[in-house]
């Protein structure tokens, strides 16, 4: 992999009849890099993340993962990615724990019934495993989508404002989880409105606005007060190439 990273956008466009959501994203991760990715709403940042989970078909420029194409290797690619998004991806009319393990039979995890009671637990679910999904709250369902997305132990982890419709118990539980993802060298791209979050966990900080990456800083690098200065210009409307 050497210097060529682990994830690799090259001059990422993408348009939606005439809106131009991104317009020349490059970015480069290595392994066990965790960005925090902010910016204003409508700034394309949902956008990225679809591009790179393979739900959206970029309009032109390259995403690449472990050197490989993520849309020529699409299959493969998927076994080691997990997302946590807007979608929850989950099945109503399933229990929790239905649901978890079809995933873990999707990707042919070891031990399903284990990892998917140790996943109900990790996410304070075990006690509803049985109940149907169609009955769970937003932030039930939120904590479920954060466990199907860990069923595969997955070296990329997406997660598109994972901190939305979370209590504050499961907020911390979710920091820590990341924070323990981080360490076994997963490679993290979080989106986030919630800077204290956002700041606290992230190896890299970049911001997005009007469909460009107008900030990428080492974390060290970053002063926290100037940063949020930053922040809240280009949340005010701060112009854009
Ligand atoms: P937010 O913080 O509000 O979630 P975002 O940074 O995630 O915003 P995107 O959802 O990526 O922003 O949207 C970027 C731009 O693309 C916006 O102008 C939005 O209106 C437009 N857009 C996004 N999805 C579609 C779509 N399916 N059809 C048309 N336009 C879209």
């Amino acid at each position: 992999m050497g210097s060529s990273g682990f994830l690799r956008i090259k001059g990422l466009r993408k348009g939606y009849d005439g809106i131009e959501a991104l317009r020349g994203i490059d970015l480069s991760l290595q392994k066990g890099e965790f960005l925090s990715l902010f910016g204003p709403n409508g700034a394309g940042k949902t956008t990225l993340i679809r591009i790179i989970s393979t739900l959206l078909k970029p309009g032109s420029g390259s995403v690449r993962v472990m050197d490989f194409d993520i849309e020529e290797h699409a299959e493969e690619f998927r076994a080691q990615l997990g997302v946590i998004s807007h979608q929850s991806f989950l099945y109503n009319d399933l229990s929790a724990r239905e649901n978890l393990e079809f995933y873990a039979a999707l990707y042919r995890v070891n031990d399903p019934v284990g990892k998917t009671g140790e996943l109900l637990r990790l996410v304070g679910l075990h006690d509803r495993e049985d109940s149907q999904v169609s009955g769970f709250s937003r932030g039930m369902q939120q904590r479920l989508s954060i466990a199907r997305a860990l069923i595969n132990d997955p070296s990329l982890l997406l997660l598109d404002e994972p901190y939305t419709g979370l209590d504050e118990h499961a907020s911390i539980l979710l920091s820590g989880h990341l924070r323990q993802l981080h360490s076994r060298q997963r490679t993290i791209v979080m989106v986030t409105h919630d800077l204290k979050r956002g700041l606290e966990s992230a190896t890299k900080v970049g911001i997005l606005s009007k469909g460009r990456l107008v900030y990428l800083k080492e974390r060290s690098e970053v002063d926290t007060d100037e940063f949020e200065h930053v922040y809240l210009r280009y949340l005010k409307g701060a112009p854009v190439e």
